[in-house]
């Protein structure tokens, strides 16, 4: 399996030419609990936040790209003081708070939906979740509660083979993609004797947060060379794909996945540190290679 780079002196030029930065948030900017202000073993910290008025203080946009819903998006940028956020993996695009988002339903043809119902009503109606909580019973089941207040994708948690998930949603009406979006560690739960639990998303095929990028670049005239993303998650990996670097936390391969979508790819970096320290960390050589201070 390839190993994946650490971030260091090789990319400063790459990070020096990047004027906007895609971030995950679950795993990548915040901790344990979904705790900004905190270390990534969930200790009281500033580290995070600091990272984060740094690079505002220097008017470099951050873009919140994640499977979150677009009220929990929408109030964590603003509480960040970023503009502009991806959510539901995609399908939610507001290039501006001033704007109505762009709703997506990736490759689905517009006589998909029945009159009035949105992507994740149809998944529903499609028959999506009960399809999968039969073939894996006390396996998987809806995140509650983020679950709800959603456009487009579900988002659920467990531990599955998700090839086998994905042949058994083949089958439906509508084509639907199973996304792993990386571990998690819900408060609570009712899965049985699953240890590493997983969130996934139930996404209209075709949506993914690579596209949804590809669409804030060019709304704001700017090119993959322009561009960096952070993440944690095996889905994240794809980010690589409209990006100059994509920089891994370095928990992310602890995840299995994770290291096995990397594989091949050249422009993937990881920090040293965890979650928000790996974030600070990113933040800091990037702020450092723009100002031209890099050895
Ligand atoms: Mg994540």
């Amino acid at each position: 399996m390839a190993t994946v780079p650490v971030l260091g002196a090789e990319h400063a030029d790459v990070l020096a030419r990047a004027r906007i930065l895609f971030t995950d948030v679950d795993g990548t900017l915040v901790g344990p609990g979904g705790t900004l202000l905190a270390d990534a073993d969930g200790r009281p910290s500033t580290r995070t936040a600091e990272a984060v008025v740094a690079v505002n203080r220097a008017a470099l946009p951050v873009v919140i790209t994640t499977g979150r819903n677009r009220m929990q998006t929408a109030e964590i940028s603003r509480l960040v003081g970023w503009r502009a956020f991806i959510a539901e993996l995609g399908c939610v695009v507001q290039f501006d708070r001033s704007e109505e988002p762009a709703l997506l339903a990736g490759d689905w043809p517009s006589d998909a939906l029945m009159p009035g119902e949105t992507p994740w009503q149809a998944i529903m109606r499609a028959g999506a979740l009960d399809a999968l909580s039969q073939a894996f019973p006390g396996r998987i089941e809806e995140h509650a509660p983020w679950h709800v207040d959603r456009y487009a994708t579900h988002v659920l948690r467990g531990n599955v083979d998700v090839h086998e998930a994905q042949r058994l949603l083949d089958e439906l009406p509508l084509p639907i993609d199973i996304v792993d979006n990386g571990v998690i560690r819900p408060p609570r739960h009712t899965l049985v004797d699953v240890e590493e639990i997983h969130a996934y998303h139930l996404v209209p095929r075709g949506a993914s947060k690579t596209r949804a990028i590809r669409l804030v670049l060019d709304r704001f005239g700017l090119e993959p060379q322009h561009a960096l993303a952070i993440g944690d998650s095996a889905s994240d990996v794809e980010m690589a794909d409209a990006v100059a670097l994509l920089v891994l936390v370095a928990n992310a391969l602890e995840d299995e996945r994770v290291r096995k979508a990397v594989s091949g790819r050249d422009n993937v970096a990881v920090t040293r540190g965890r979650r928000g320290d790996g974030w600070a960390e990113l933040a800091s050589a990037w702020l450092e290679a723009r100002s031209g201070r890099t050895a």
